[in-house]
């Protein structure tokens, strides 16, 4: 059965939604997106998907498409007409068609934004098996732009890290600049060492997990010590556990960097902890 899907305010199946060929999403990649994930047929944070996506556009100078309510109600919508219980959204916006390629931006007036959302249904999201086996990752220089704070639809490097790590044996690339790891090529890194968490400050190197702002929000009131700094892959592979944070894998225990076990090479305590709790209080305040 086809998926229903919302193209700039219509409900349609899948194989009669069309964009413009000149949509400067497709020619330039001028364009920003979000991935909400639903539990148990509800929205998880999708305030702090909303924000994000005000604070994308607004850096890049892109109109938006519509208020907060009403991508609310176009989730909403769309949850329901495809009947997804586990799953994911997926929002994209674009600086829209102008009807030509140039460099230049378009009038908003002129040039409206392109909305798409669609549906990912994934039975079995918050049970992934490999929660409880953990992840391998390899490490891979990261030479992304330097405003990885905005979250836009330039997403070539990272599947080529995720090529790279499919190619060397393992699930993922941690990234790594001046030495230091900035971040997974789709989430956040953390590595614990005698119970601490420590991950990197948020600047415009990396993306501001909407994940990564709750995590550590559970982990400081569950008295878990937080640090937020940079880290390198060294001090990585000596931690006693390390893991990943994105809408889509919530809390990852990663097992292996580079090769070598971290900890026991099993998910150790704090990693599995905080997935449970990420999870019990997501799905408290979903919507
Ligand atoms: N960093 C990058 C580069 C990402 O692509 C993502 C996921 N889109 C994240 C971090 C995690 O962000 P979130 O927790 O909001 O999914």
């Amino acid at each position: 059965m086809s998926r229903i899907v919302y193209v700039n305010g219509e409900y349609l199946p899948e194989e009669d939604a069309k964009i413009s060929i000149f949509d400067r999403g497709f020619l330039m990649a001028d364009g920003v997106y979000e991935v909400t994930s639903v539990l148990d047929g509800k929205l998880v944070d999708f305030e702090g998907h909303a924000v994000r996506l005000e604070r994308s556009l607004t850096e890049l100078d892109m109109a938006a498409p519509a208020t907060k309510d009403e991508l609310l109600a176009i989730h909403r919508e769309l949850v329901e007409r495809n009947g997804i219980v586990e799953g994911m959204i997926y929002l994209q916006v674009t600086r829209g068609a102008p009807g030509d390629r140039d460099f230049a931006f378009p009038d908003p007036e002129e040039t409206p934004s392109t909305l798409v959302l669609f549906t990912q249904n994934k039975p079995g999201l918050a049970d992934n098996p490999a929660a409880k086996k953990g992840i391998k990752v390899i490490s891979i220089e990261d030479i992304r732009w330097g405003r990885r704070d905005i979250k836009t639809v330039q997403l070539l490097y990272p599947s080529m890290g995720k090529m790279m790590a499919k190619k060397a044996g393992a699930d993922d690339a941690w990234l790594v600049e001046d030495g230091f790891v900035t971040e997974g090529t789709s989430n956040n890194a953390y590595i614990v060492k005698g119970r601490k968490i420590i991950t990197r400050a948020l600047s415009s190197d990396i993306l501001h997990g909407i994940t990564r702002a709750a995590v550590l929000r559970f982990a400081k009131e569950a008295q878990m010590e937080v640090e937020e700094r940079n880290f390198t892959i060294e001090e990585a592979q000596d931690a006693d556990e390390a893991f990943i944070t994105s809408a889509s894998t919530f809390v990852m225990p990663v097992v292996e960097i580079d090769g070598a076990q971290i900890g026991t090479g099993t998910p150790g305590e704090v990693a599995p902890r905080l997935r449970e709790i990420y999870l019990e209080e997501s799905l408290k305040a979903a919507v």
